[in-house]
């Protein structure tokens, strides 16, 4: 510990994974200090699916009750057809995910889940408008150049930048993501505005080539959200995402089922992302740089389980400084990604194929894995203690 309170780390991006890196880092002595190019977080209009793999970590950052608070207790997973509204498979969850994994499945307005995530990490943790440009991680210490001219020195930086990282870029060379083909529609608006229509917790509506995803995103269930996914061949913006007229989410469904038709009529206004992905990265780190999240394995997010993945990372991360010696964080790096890269390879794989939860099948493999408690495999070269906790 005394040892680690001399080592600075750098994490760069307060997103999903950055924010939990940084309390599980410096739960474990280290100096952390998150650079995030934002100068401020508005509640982003979205929703994000929390499942059991996930609420394990939030459980250990200690923000799980206060998510069960203000999230929906998700009670079932519905997939259903799209015109006829035939229902392709129920997963129970609720109770019965907390039966079987000892914990919730829980879905939540994706701002409100940042900002408790936030808050966590503490905004004096925080440095916010810091756009890193530049690493020089030669030497006793990695410099940092940010976009306003300032910088900074650390022992370690943490790429959590996101799709477009540039500490990836730092890393591995310039190389822009694949535009998957495939575009989402996103939008949150009140529960009132559907005139008494009852939904369940959460539906996937499923076609051919399309579906549509809704649920819940607040406890009171005020709140409504639905995210799409729609073939969309080209993707011009230099953006990702943009405004949309909901009438062209009206047209992509045309023919859908009644209750989307509803859903669509009573959306006030919408936002079309474009989703893409990488080919896995052959490294993860190099010298004092380590990647996490987005920034090396960005998916399309068919299986709700992006985040899921930088979360589990920076999980996995931390865990592996409690494996290896004292200081030794090269030896922590390589045995995270030895660790990491195969099921996050998995998940982007059968997120491209976009057929999870459509039938009956057992989500074990993604909802009971225990990133502090999963068997280690060793790094070339080295010994681990396997199957520890930390
Ligand atoms: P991010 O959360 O993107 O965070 C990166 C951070 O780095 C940002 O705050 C950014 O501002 C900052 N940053 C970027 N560049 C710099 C720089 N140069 N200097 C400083 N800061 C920088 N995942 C799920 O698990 N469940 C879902 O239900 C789900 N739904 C989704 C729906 C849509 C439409 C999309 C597009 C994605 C969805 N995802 C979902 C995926 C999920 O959003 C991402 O996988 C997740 O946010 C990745 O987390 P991250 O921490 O790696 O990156």
């Amino acid at each position: 510990m005394a040892v680690r309170q001399k080592i600075r780390v750098a994490v760069i991006g307060a997103g999903l994974g950055g924010t939990i890196a940084a309390v599980l880092l410096r739960r474990r002595g280290f100096d952390v200090t998150v650079y995030e190019q934002a100068a401020s977080f508005s509640r982003l209009g979205a929703g994000i699916n929390l499942s059991p793999n996930v609420t394990r970590v939030l459980q250990e950052v200690g923000i799980l009750d206060r998510l069960r608070e203000i999230g929906v207790m998700t009670e079932a997973w519905l997939s259903r057809k799209w015109d006829t509204g035939e229902t392709l498979f129920q997963l129970p969850l609720g109770p019965a995910a907390e039966a079987r994994y000892g914990l919730p499945y829980i879905t939540i307005h994706r701002g409100d889940f940042h900002a408790e995530l936030i808050a966590a990490v503490g905004e004096d943790s925080i440095a916010f408008g810091k756009r890193l440009v530049d690493v020089d991680p030669e030497g006793d210490t990695a410099k940092l150049s940010f976009a306003d001219g300032t910088s900074a020195e650390a022992e370690i930086v943490v790429g959590a930048d996101g799709v477009n990282s540039m500490v990836r870029e730092i890393l591995l060379g310039p190389e822009k993501p694949i535009y998957t083909g495939h575009v989402g529609h996103r939008a949150i608006f009140p529960v009132s505005r559907l005139r008494g229509l009852e939904l369940p917790d959460i539906t996937k509506w499923w076609a051919e080539d399309r579906h549509l995803v809704v649920y819940f995103v607040t406890a009171n269930k005020e709140e409504i959200y639905f995210v799409s996914g729609v073939p969309e061949p080209e993707w011009t913006s230099e953006s990702s995402w943009v405004d949309c007229d909901v009438e062209e989410i009206r047209s992509a469904f045309d023919g859908f089922h009644p209750e989307v038709q509803a859903l669509i009529d009573a959306c006030p206004a919408a936002t079309k992302w474009a989703f893409f992905e990488r080919k896995p990265l052959p490294l993860w780190n190099s010298g004092r740089i380590v990647l996490l999240g987005d920034a090396c394995h960005p998916m399309k997010p068919h299986m709700g389980q992006g985040a899921a993945m930088a979360i589990e990372d920076a999980a996995m991360l931390a865990r592996c400084f409690d494996e290896t010696p004292d200081g030794d964080f090269q030896d922590a790096f390589a045995l995270y990604a030895a660790n990491r890269m195969q099921r996050t390879e998995r998940v982007q794989n059968e997120s491209r194929e976009n057929t999870w939860l459509k039938f009956e099948q057992n989500p074990d493999w993604v909802f009971d894995y225990d990133v502090f408690e999963v068997p280690l495999v060793a790094h070339s070269g080295q010994g681990v203690k396997t199957g520890t906790g930390s």
